[in-house]
């Protein structure tokens, strides 16, 4: 599942195509497939929470697709999905079974350390040394970074062809 359910007015919002001759909404294909699939995967935040899509004031009712489902989904947060992360899970689904999961179901694989754990920056913060402006090459903290909480791979895995991250 990529992207939010809208589930006002039954999803009349969020029209994905035809199906039989009729109009089906996200809502509807999420429920039908979701309850049929062997696995079920959020690929991103929009998918796994609702992401930005369902910011206030929500004008189409969006959600994650774990409310519209009685069932485990595995979700791979963050905005984008890195491409490996969606690969590599389906990739395990497909050779093992479900990947090891944390207690938010995101595979432990890709989700098993925080940012700060890998930062770039973290010899500053080890020194103490921190950024008063953005822009600034040494540690982010006292500026609001949220690496601390946020467990995901990206300093390792990085982005653009494992050039650089967020
Ligand atoms: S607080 Fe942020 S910028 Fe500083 S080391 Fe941790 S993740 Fe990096």
């Amino acid at each position: 599942m990529e992207g939010a359910v809208s589930i006002k007015d039954n999803g009349m919002y969020h029209i994905i195509g035809r199906y039989e001759g009729k109009e089906i909404t996200g809502l509807e294909a999420a429920v039908r497939l979701g309850k049929r699939a062997t696995h079920v995967i959020a690929v991103g935040d929009c998918a796994s929470y609702g992401g930005v899509s369902a910011a206030r004031p929500n004008p189409a009712g969006c959600v994650g697709i774990s409310d519209v489902l009685d069932r485990r989904v595995i979700k791979l947060t963050g905005c984008p999905c890195h491409p490996d992360w969606l690969m590599g899970t389906v990739a395990y689904l497909i050779l093992y079974g479900e990947p090891p999961l944390d207690d938010m179901d995101r595979p432990l694989i890709f989700y098993g350390i925080t940012i700060h754990d890998r930062c770039p920056r973290r010899s500053y913060y080890d020194a103490g040394i921190f950024a008063t402006k953005l822009g600034e090459k040494t540690c982010m903290f006292m500026l609001g970074c949220r690496g601390p909480i946020t467990q995901i791979d990206c300093p390792i895995r990085k982005w653009n062809g494992h050039v650089n991250c967020p």
